[in-house]
């Protein structure tokens, strides 16, 4: 099959289809329309096998995790997702694994509303890029430098989840509990991106970042744009109960919580005033948020407490960096 049978068969139909898009997959370049008031966000993001996920992964979770990923840097902007382009490097043509593969992106679209409305396609090994663009009324996105001592320190979510997941994808633990050793594997596949409370955030948070590569690694980059520093309560993050109820160390489910990646979940700053608005509107959504910490004048310092006592991590295990 030629790279042209390929985009009409699974990428050219059966996704969502926007009226800000005069024109689609087909021509040499897509072209959209920005409605009045409204600024765009781009945001790009690459998965490689291998690195960013298991080599035999589920075509529908590397699907899921290539626009999740993406989805969850438009969130932590504040912005509403609108169009995706989908650059692909494949191995090999499999026709069942493109099957798969372009439905998840498809439902996807559908779910949140965007348009898939181009890409690329080259042979090589396997690796997604996807840039995806969204809306925000003028100015109004959440950016990583605006928290102020005083102001609240908030994540959406469990923390944790993703990380035991993988572990478990990799032998290195063990769940007995089969429900929770799946809802863990579950979120390492399909993160869930927080669309809905970025937009709610707007106005309201002083700051904000996904947590990508786990909470302490994404804390700093808040702190040091800021330029302030942090409070975290150790014993407040919120912990799934297929993490409690199977990491029988208190400490171990601990780390995992703020050291692991790969959650993308929304970690926020919202001042005194709006910490009962906030809590509220989210809440409203049905969308799980806790108060962990606050923002210092102590500049570039997180001061990590359990039980309100002083608490460090051995340095090996704050987060995942490339090329380190
Ligand atoms: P060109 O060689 O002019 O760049 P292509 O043959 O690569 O054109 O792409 C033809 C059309 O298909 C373009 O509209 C392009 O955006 C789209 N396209 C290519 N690959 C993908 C993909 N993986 N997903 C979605 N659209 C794609
Ligand atoms: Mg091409």
């Amino acid at each position: 099959m030629k790279e042209f049978d390929l985009i009409g068969n699974y990428f050219a139909k059966g996704g969502y289809v926007r009226k800000d898009v005069l024109l689609g997959i087909g021509d040499d370049a897509a072209v959209t329309k920005v409605p009045a008031g409204q600024c765009v966000v781009t945001t790009t993001d690459t998965i490689v096998e291998g690195v960013h996920f298991l080599p035999q992964t589920a075509p529908e979770s590397i699907a899921h995790r290539a626009i999740a990923v993406n989805l969850s840097d438009l969130a932590a902007m504040g912005a509403q997702p609108a169009w995706i382009s989908l650059s692909l490097s494949l191995p090999s043509i499999n026709e069942s694994w493109l099957k798969a593969f372009s439905e998840k992106i498809h439902s996807l679209s559908h779910y949140f509303s965007f348009q898939l409305i181009g890409g690329d396609t080259v042979q090589g090994p396997l690796s997604i890029t996807v840039t995806a663009q969204g809306f925000i009324p003028d100015d109004n996105q959440i950016t990583r430098s605006g928290a102020e001592p005083g102001d609240w320190l908030f994540v959406t979510g469990s923390l944790g989840d993703a990380g035991v997941g993988l572990d478990l994808l990799q032998n290195k633990i063990t769940v007995s509990n089969p429900e929770h050793a799946s809802y863990l594997k579950n979120r390492h596949w399909f993160p869930t991106p927080r669309v809905l409370a970025g937009t709610t955030l707007r106005r309201i948070a002083t700051s904000c970042i996904d947590i990508s590569d786990g909470l302490i690694q994404d804390l700093k980059h808040v702190i040091s744009r800021s330029e302030v520093g942090a409070i975290v309560h150790l014993d407040k993050l919120p912990i799934s109960e297929a993490i409690t109820k199977n990491i029988e160390n208190g400490i171990d489910a601990i780390t995992y919580a703020a050291t692991a990646g790969d959650d993308y979940e929304l970690l926020f700053t919202v001042p005194e005033e709006q910490r009962v608005h906030i809590e509220t509107a989210l809440a409203s959504y049905n969308i799980p948020v806790t108060r962990i910490g606050q923002i210092t004048g102590a500049t570039g310092k997180i001061d990590l407490r359990l039980n309100q006592k002083p608490f460090e991590f051995e340095s090996r295990k704050l987060g995942f960096e490339h090329f380190s």
